[in-house]
């Protein structure tokens, strides 16, 4: 029966569903197989706690989406995806104060004072932000404003270390700081200002969230693909190839493990080599709490109110000591702390007097310990009172996010470290990082060039490459 199909796509995530949207857009008959017993991977949304309120189970902000090439041509909004952007991109909520990070610059550069100007320079490097980190996710396809991009990478390559010592003063360093933060690297290392830099430069044209939850993208890509005739089918993990139909294209959202595994000795030597050192980042340990109240922030409620996502760190050391722990393998003991509380942006996501909150915090690959304790201490410094608030919780630990996903190995919740190496060679240096050297087969996962977020380029790209390489459908 699998053999009426042109394309096989193991994985749901939003890059194995927009590879199978171009496909079945292309007139490809094409199957997706998830292991879940739902779709989305990564941008699934579920119910917390029996609340009614709707909860993202992993990623909820979403201006690589909002940015995205692939969400643009694929025309999301037709198939009910809905952004909510709100004015306030960021709040990072210090010791004592508030730095805001909004769309429009002239109000960052109030909130910056005398480091206004150099911000917008180094984060808001383009006239266009949009159009430019358009340009990062379709890397590594030649730039189309080479000026503007060599400007990007040169500065993204630097250690966030040295970027931040541009700022003269602390608030701009350390909001700077927690955005490239994202990325799980130590301050110090080569390359760590990269995410500062594409997301940086984003908070010009939004931090998104999608309305009713995250899923609404899955639903909308799903939708894309069922209406072209593509069948999607859950509970089906793939674990040998005997799985999969032989003459079709097969294409992999998966880790580069799961390739290795299924593939082994047919692979190209190079192509396995650089696969067998790919390397994964740090854990992350989340927790959501259901709340009676939105947070009660003691510093600039009103201003938090207006965005989707905070950052608690008291200074850069902060953030310096905890990436640096994770990458030595210690749990943080004053971790900074991601988070946001959609509710206040998309009252659609909750019965009227309930509130949701979502954390995170990085910890080391593998860790089985619930942070909770750290992060809600972080919160009640920012917000005394907080612990009040809470009705229930949930926490996912980075073993669990494993067992929830296998491409989270260890809980990196990017399928891989943003080295410098892997910003540069994301499994492989080449112009289709996409393509495995099997005729046929793609990786198509955050583990190829983009990376991490969901923009599904990764899976874009895999698409695109195989309509080139077979034209029209068998
Ligand atoms: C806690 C958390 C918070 C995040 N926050 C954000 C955020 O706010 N914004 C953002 O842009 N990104 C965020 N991310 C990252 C983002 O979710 C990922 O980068 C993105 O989902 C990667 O997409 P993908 O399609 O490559 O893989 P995934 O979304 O991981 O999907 C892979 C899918 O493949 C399936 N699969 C794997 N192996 C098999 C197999 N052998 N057989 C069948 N199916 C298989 C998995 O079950 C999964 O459904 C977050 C991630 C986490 C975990």
């Amino acid at each position: 029966m699998r053999d009426e199909f042109d394309a096989v796509i193991v994985g749901s995530g939003p890059n194995g569903l927009t590879a199978a949207a171009v496909l079945a857009r292309a007139g490809r008959r094409v199957l997706v197989l998830e292991a879940a017993g739902t779709i989305g991977g990564g941008t699934r949304t579920d119910e917390a706690l029996g609340t009614g309120i709707r909860r993202d189970v992993c990623s909820a902000v979403h201006p690589t989406g909002f940015a995205s090439p692939a969400f643009a041509e694929l025309e999301l909004a037709d198939h009910g995806l809905r952004w909510l952007v709100p004015d306030v991109s960021l709040g990072h909520v210090g010791a004592g104060e508030v730095v805001a990070i909004h769309r429009e610059n002239a109000d960052t550069a109030i909130e910056l004072g005398s480091d206004a100007h150099r911000w917008e320079s180094i984060v808001g490097y383009a006239d266009d932000p949009h159009a430019l980190a358009a340009q990062v996710l379709e890397m590594p396809d030649l730039p189309r404003h080479p000026v503007a991009m060599s400007r990007f990478a040169a500065a993204a390559v630097l250690p966030v270390d040295t970027l931040t010592r541009a700022f003269g003063g602390h608030r701009a360093a350390m909001a700077f700081a927690g955005i490239a933060a994202h990325a799980e690297r130590p301050l110090s290392a080569p390359g760590s200002s990269a995410a500062g830099m594409l997301l940086g430069g984003l908070t010009v044209s939004g931090w998104p969230i999608a309305e009713g939850g995250s899923r609404a993208i899955t639903d909308a890509l799903a939708a894309i693909v069922v209406d072209h005739g593509g069948t999607i089918e859950m509970d089906c993990p793939v674990t040998e190839l005997g799985q999969l139909p032989t003459d079709c294209d097969l294409f992999f959202d998966t880790s580069p493990e799961m390739i290795l595994r299924l593939f082994g000795d047919r692979l190209p030597r190079r192509y396995a080599r650089a696969l067998r050192r790919f390397e994964y980042g740090g854990g992350a340990c989340k927790v959501d709490f259901v709340l009676s109240e939105p947070i009660p922030w003691a510093v600039r409620p009103d201003v938090l109110a207006r965005t989707a996502t905070f950052h608690l760190a008291d200074d850069v050391a902060q953030i310096r000591r905890t990436e640096r722990d994770v990458a030595a393998g210690r749990v943080p003991e004053r971790p900074w702390v991601l988070g946001g509380e959609p509710t206040r942006i998309d009252p659609t996501r909750a019965p009227e007097g309930t509130h949701l909150a979502w954390t995170y915090c990085h910890v080391p690959a593998g860790c089985e310990v619930d942070v909770s304790a750290s992060i809600i201490a972080e919160l009640e410094r920012r917000a005394p009172g907080f612990s009040d608030t809470v009705v229930d919780s949930m926490v996912t630990t980075a073993a669990d996010m494993q067992r929830h996903n296998a491409n989270y190995v260890g809980g990196d919740i990017n399928c891989g470290t943003s080295s410098l190496r892997q910003l540069v060679a994301r499994p492989v240096l080449s112009p289709n990082p996409q393509v495995t050297g099997i005729p046929g087969v793609y990786l198509c996962s955050s583990a190829t060039a983009p990376g991490g977020g969901v923009h599904g380029m990764s899976g874009y790209r895999a698409a695109r490459a195989a309509l080139r390489s077979r034209p029209g459908p068998r």
